[in-house]
C-alpha cells in the first residue's frame, strides 16, 4: 500500500494527524505532496510575507521529510480548481491507494477537497481528512440543537467540555521509512508575482524554530502573560502566530506544552497560561465560524443589518491609513511595526482596526485585504474574525456604540510613548490627525444607529408580507 501525505496550512511532521495517518498506512511507501498556487495566493489577498514564509516552511519541511526518506512532491499550478485533478493524476501514477490531509476550513478549500475526493473516488482511491488544523475537530462541537456557536463564550465551555473527553497524549515519533527511490522536488526560492520582501531574514520558518520558541515561551514569559499582553512595548506574548498560520507549529502541541508544565485540570492554571489558552480557544472558534457560517469565506457580514451602513469611499483617508500617515500616533506606529516586520501587537491591531472602520468609516473588508497583504501571520480565519469584530459585523462584535478612543487606549497602554517612538518615523504630534475623533465617533454611531433601524424597519415589512401571504383567509 502506498499512501500520499497532501500538506496544505499544515507544513510539520509532529503532531500532524494527517501525516501520522499516511505513514502508518504505508507499507510500501509514503509520498509527500504540496501545491505551489502564487495566482491563488493572489486571490486569496496573500503579500510577500504570507508566501515567502510559506516557502521557507516548505524548505524546513522538506529536510524534515528527506531524513524520514519521504520524498516531497512539489506541484506549481495556477490555480486551485486544478488541483483535484492534479491530485488524482498523482495517486495513480505512482500507484497510491490512500490520500490523507488535515481539513480547512475555508468555502473554497472546502469545495476543493469535496471535488477531489470525487475524482479520487473514481479510482477507488481513499481520501481522508483528518483535524490537525485545530486542536479539536471544531466543525462537530454545536449547540444543543446541533447548529454552530455564533457566540465565544458558550463555544469555549463546550469546547472545554469536549477537551476533557476528547484529549489524548498521543504524538507518534516516525521511524525512516525504506527508500523509495523518488527525489524530493525543488522549492523556488522566489516567486514571479511576489516581490522580495527585506523582513524575510527575520522570521525562521519551520517547526524547529517554532518549537523552541514555543518551549522558550511556555517555560516562563508564559506566567505573566495576562499582566503583559495588552503592553505593546514589551514582548509579553509568543509571537507564534506566524507558525501557527502555516502550521509549522500546531494548537496541541501549545496545549500539550501547557499541560505539561501547568498539569490536565485546565480550570487549575494561574492566569498566565489560563488566559494564553484562552487566545488558542479564540483560533479554534474563528475556524468553526468560518466552517459554520459560509457567507463569512464570501465576504458577507455576520450580522446582516451591518450590510447596510454606507461606508466612506474616500481613498485618502484608506491612503493615509494605510501609509501609517493619519496623525494618530498609536495607529500609525502600529501600521509601521507591520510594513516593516509583517506582525504588528494585538492590542494595535484592535485600535488600527477599529479606528479604520469606526472614526474612517472605511469599509472592514479593506483593512481586512490590506493586513492580509502586509501580515506574515495571516491567517484568513483569525483575521476576518479580528475585522468583524472591530467593525461590529460579527460574532462577538464590539457592540457598534463602544467605539476605542485610540488616543486613551495609546495613554492606557503606552503611557510613555515607547512603543510609538519605537515605531514612528517622525516625533509624535508631529501631525494634524485627518479626522477629529470626537465628531466622527458622533457619525459612527449615527451612521450605524440608522443602518440598524432601516434594517429592523425592513425586516418588520418583510414579515408583515409574509404574514398577509401566507394568510390563509
Ligand atoms: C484586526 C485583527 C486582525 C488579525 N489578524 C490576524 C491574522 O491574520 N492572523 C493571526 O494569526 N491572528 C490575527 N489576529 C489575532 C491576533 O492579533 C494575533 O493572533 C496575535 O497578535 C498574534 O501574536 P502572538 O502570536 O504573540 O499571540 P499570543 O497572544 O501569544 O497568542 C497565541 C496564539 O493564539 C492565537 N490568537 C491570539 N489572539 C487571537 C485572536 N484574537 N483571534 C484568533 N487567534 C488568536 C494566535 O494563533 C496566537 O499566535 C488579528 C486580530 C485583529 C484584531
Amino acid at each position: 500500500m502506498k499512501t500520499i501525505a497532501w500538506f496544505r496550512n499544515d507544513l510539520r511532521i509532529l503532531d500532524n494527524p494527517a501525516f501520522t495517518a499516511a505513514m502508518t498506512n504505508a507499507t510500501s511507501g509514503c509520498l509527500a505532496l504540496f501545491f505551489i498556487t502564487p495566482r491563488q495566493w493572489k486571490l486569496h489577498n496573500w503579500g510577500s510575507p504570507k508566501a515567502y514564509f510559506q516557502l521557507d516552511c516548505l524548505l524546513e519541511l522538506r529536510k524534515e521529510l528527506d531524513k524520514l526518506h519521504v520524498p516531497l512532491l512539489v506541484r506549481s499550478v495556477h490555480i486551485q480548481d486544478d488541483i483535484p485533478k492534479l491530485v488524482h493524476s498523482c495517486a495513480t501514477q505512482y500507484g497510491c491507494h490512500q490520500v490523507h490531509a488535515n481539513r480547512d476550513c475555508g468555502l473554497d478549500e472546502i469545495r476543493r477537497d469535496e471535488k477531489t475526493g470525487i475524482y479520487l473516488a473514481s479510482d477507488e482511491i481513499t481520501f481522508t481528512m483528518h483535524d490537525g488544523n485545530s486542536i479539536l475537530p471544531v466543525h462537530e462541537i454545536t449547540t444543543g440543537k446541533g447548529t454552530p456557536y455564533g457566540v465565544f463564550s458558550p463555544f469555549s465551555r463546550t469546547w472545554k467540555k469536549a477537551l476533557l473527553e476528547q484529549w489524548t497524549d498521543d504524538t507518534p515519533i516516525h521511524a525512516p521509512q525504506e527508500d523509495t527511490g523518488i527525489r524530493s522536488c525543488e522549492i523556488p526560492e522566489q516567486l514571479e508575482d511576489f516581490p522580495a520582501w527585506t523582513g524575510r531574514s527575520d522570521w525562521t520558518g519551520g517547526e524547529h524554530e517554532a518549537k523552541s520558541r514555543l518551549d522558550t515561551f511556555i517555560d516562563t514569559p508564559v506566567r505573566d502573560y495576562s499582566k503583559n499582553r495588552d503592553t505593546p512595548s514589551i514582548q509579553g506574548t509568543s509571537t507564534l502566530s506566524p507558525w501557527l498560520s502555516s502550521g509549522s507549529l500546531s494548537a496541541s502541541t501549545c496545549l500539550r506544552g501547557l499541560i505539561e508544565r501547568n498539569g490536565e485540570e485546565i480550570d487549575s492554571w494561574s492566569a498566565g497560561p489560563t488566559s494564553w489558552l484562552n487566545e488558542l480557544i479564540w483560533r479554534e472558534f474563528y475556524r468553526h465560524v468560518m466552517h459554520g457560517f459560509p457567507k463569512v469565506s464570501m465576504n458577507r457580514p455576520m450580522q446582516p443589518w451591518t450590510e447596510l451602513v454606507p461606508w466612506n469611499s474616500s481613498s485618502d483617508l484608506f491612503d493615509a491609513w494605510c501609509q501609517g500617515s493619519t496623525g494618530i500616533d498609536i495607529v500609525d506606529a502600529g501600521m509601521h511595526q507591520m510594513l516593516q516586520t509583517g506582525w504588528m501587537h494585538n492590542r494595535v491591531r484592535m485600535i488600527s482596526a477599529m479606528f479604520l472602520t469606526k472614526n474612517l468609516l472605511v469599509d472592514w473588508r479593506d483593512g481586512e485585504r490590506f493586513f492580509a497583504n502586509h501580515l506574515v501571520d495571516y491567517d484568513f480565519a483569525s483575521n476576518n474574525g479580528g475585522w468583524q469584530w472591530a467593525a461590529s459585523t460579527g460574532t462577538d462584535a464590539a457592540p457598534y456604540f463602544r467605539i476605542f478612543n485610540p488616543q486613551r487606549q495609546s495613554e492606557t497602554w503606552d503611557p510613555a510613548e515607547t512603543y510609538i517612538k519605537r515605531w514612528l518615523p517622525r516625533p509624535p504630534r508631529s501631525i494634524e490627525p485627518v479626522v477629529d475623533l470626537k465628531d466622527s465617533r458622533k457619525q459612527a454611531i449615527e451612521i450605524f444607529k440608522k443602518a440598524r433601524e432601516e434594517f429592523e424597519q425592513t425586516a418588520d415589512d418583510r414579515k408583515l408580507v409574509t404574514t398577509n401571504g401566507s394568510d390563509p383567509s
